[in-house]
C-alpha cells in the first residue's frame, strides 16, 4: 500500500511511521515543523514529502493518516494565530484548511482517510470519563480555543465528507500522550510533570 501520513516526522508520526514501516510499506511521509527521525530517508519504499497541508497535495494513495497539526500548548497559547516558526502559518488554518485539503485529496482519489483528534474536544468536560457520544463543555474564546475548536471542526468536515461523498473515515482522539521523541518543553501535562521532577 501507498500510505500518505501527514505530520509523519512529529511526535506521533514518527512512531506510527516506523510501525508502518516495520511492515516494509511505501510511505510518503510529510515533513513540516517538527522533524525528529529522520531515519527513513533514504530507503527504497521511502518517500519524504516537504510540504504544507494548508495548500492542496495532489498524490496517487491507497490510505491517509493525518496527523499533521501543532500541538504543543506552549506554542499555541504563545502565539495562537501566527506560530513563532519560520515557516508560519495558522493553527486554525492548519485544522481546518489542511482537513479539508486531506478530504479533498481522499475523495478524489477514493481512499480512508484517519484523522487524529483530541480529548480537548471535551474542553472542561462535566462527565467522567468522557465517552464518544458526549459532546463536550468548550470554552469557545479561550486560550486553548483556537486548538479546541480546530479539532472539533476538523471532526466537523470529517463526518461531512462521509455523510455527503461516502468517505470512509476514522477519528482517533488521543488523550494526553507522551513518551520517545516527545519535546521536553512540549507542555502536555505528563510531560509537564517529569520535566519539572527532573529539573
Ligand atoms: N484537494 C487536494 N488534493 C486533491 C483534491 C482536492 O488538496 O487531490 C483540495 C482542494 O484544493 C480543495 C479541498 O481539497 O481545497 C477540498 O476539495 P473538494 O473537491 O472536496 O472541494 P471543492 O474543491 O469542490 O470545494
Amino acid at each position: 500500500m501507498r500510505i500518505l501520513v501527514t505530520g509523519g516526522a512529529g511526535f506521533i508520526g514518527s512512531h506510527l511511521v516506523d510501525k508502518l514501516m516495520a511492515n516494509v510499506h511505501q510511505m510518503k511521509r510529510m515533513r513540516y515543523i517538527s522533524g525528529q527521525s529522520q531515519e527513513w530517508i533514504g530507503h527504497p519504499r521511502f518517500e519524504l514529502i516537504r510540504h504544507d497541508v494548508t495548500e492542496p497535495l495532489l498524490v496517487e494513495v491507497d490510505c491517509i493518516y493525518h496527523l499533521a497539526c501543532p500541538a504543543s500548548p506552549i506554542f499555541y497559547k504563545y502565539n495562537p494565530v501566527k506560530l513563532p516558526f519560520s515557516q508560519t502559518r495558522l493553527q486554525l488554518r492548519q485544522n481546518v484548511i489542511g482537513t479539508l485539503n486531506m478530504l479533498g485529496l481522499a475523495k478524489w482519489v477514493g481512499v480512508r482517510i484517519l484523522l487524529t483528534s483530541t480529548s480537548e474536544v471535551y474542553g472542561d468536560p462535566l462527565e467522567h470519563p468522557q465517552k464518544e457520544e458526549y459532546w463536550g463543555n468548550v470554552n469557545p474564546i479561550g486560550v486553548r480555543s483556537c486548538y479546541d475548536e480546530g479539532k472539533r471542526v476538523a471532526e466537523t468536515l470529517m463526518f461531512d465528507y462521509h455523510r455527503q461523498h461516502d468517505i470512509e473515515i476514522q477519528i482517533a482522539r488521543i488523550f494526553n500522550t507522551y513518551g520517545p521523541r516527545m519535546n521536553i518543553d512540549d507542555g502536555h501535562v505528563v510531560s509537564y510533570f517529569v520535566a519539572q521532577a527532573l529539573r
